[in-house]
């Protein structure tokens, strides 16, 4: 109860300083890239609700902020293993079941459907409930916001904690992931675009600002992303830890739902604008991942 009440007023005080902060309201001399105004990034978000992500031995191992990764497998990317995609139905839309635990509150429920729904708005992506398919996403309350990058096969855990997670832009966010995205920062090409500050970064969790070989769908670098980290991500002094390149100024890692970039990249990882769906292509084909 206690635990209960101090979580209410921790997220009260948040969308407390949020309201009041909002980017609208701003005076001149707002910088935008205090530690205090990067309070509802998306990496501030994660980082706050997966303090005890690991503790739960039941659960998968999470690495990387919010990536679960197979027990064993040192590799962060399970898609570099074999393919990951969601398979396109005929149609030309990409069917993805999910199913919603009972834990939700019928409230949260609805955040979360709504969220899954955005996705259908701008993409080919439809987030159906779950009906006997094989392979589906299986959104839990664990004790943070993680999921696998890509299709993993079979009903795949994605967490998203009610204490902390139920957020649009986090939900946007984890499923980007099971759809087979990965970090912003973490693109082949992040170091034209952002420096590393890994002296700033909290030991241990260096590892989250590892450079992957990503696919980068012809699409340019994004600092909107939903899928970028906060400027202040795991620093374990207050100073920043991404900082953007040339320009230090611009703000990074703020978005509070899919930027445009982000909607541009699900449709061409997913070829949604092509409705034929082609027999000799398998779904799970490996490269076109990411
Ligand atoms: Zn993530």
């Amino acid at each position: 109860m206690i635990l209960q009440a101090a979580a209410l007023s921790v997220l009260l005080c948040l969308v407390h300083s949020f309201t009041i902060q909002g980017p609208f309201e701003k005076s001149e001399e707002y910088s935008g890239n205090t530690i205090e105004d990067d309070e509802f990034s998306v990496s501030t978000l994660l980082e706050k609700a997966n303090v005890n992500v690991g503790k739960n031995l039941d659960e998968p191992l999470v690495m990387f902020g919010d990536i679960a990764v197979p027990t064993g497998l040192q590799n962060a990317d399970p898609c570099t293993a074999r393919g990951c995609l969601w398979p396109k139905a005929t149609d030309g839309n990409v069917y993805v079941p999910f199913r919603i635990a009972n834990a939700f509150s019928q409230r949260e429920r609805s955040t979360i459907i709504a969220g899954l729904q955005s996705f259908a708005e701008s993409t080919c992506i439809r987030f159906t409930p779950f009906n006997r398919q094989r392979d589906f996403v299986d959104i839990m309350s664990l004790s943070g916001c993680f999921s696998f990058v890509g299709r993993r096969g079979r009903g795949q855990t994605v967490s998203l904690s009610r204490r902390g997670c139920v957020f649009r832009q986090i939900i946007q966010h984890e499923l980007l992931h099971a759809l087979g995205f990965n970090h912003e920062q973490t693109r082949s090409d992040r170091d034209q675009n952002v420096r590393i500050l890994l002296e700033n970064v909290m030991r241990g969790t260096e590892s989250n600002f590892r450079r992957i070989q990503t696919r980068n769908l012809g699409t340019p670098y994004d600092y909107n992303s939903v899928m970028h980290y906060g400027r202040f991500a795991f620093s374990r002094n207050r100073r920043p830890t991404i900082i953007p390149i040339p320009d230090e100024n611009v703000s990074i890692g703020r978005a509070t739902e899919m930027s445009p970039i982000d909607i541009l990249r699900v449709n061409r990882l997913y070829r949604c604008n092509s409705t034929a769906s082609r027999p000799d292509l398998k779904p799970v084909q490996r490269n076109h991942f990411l």
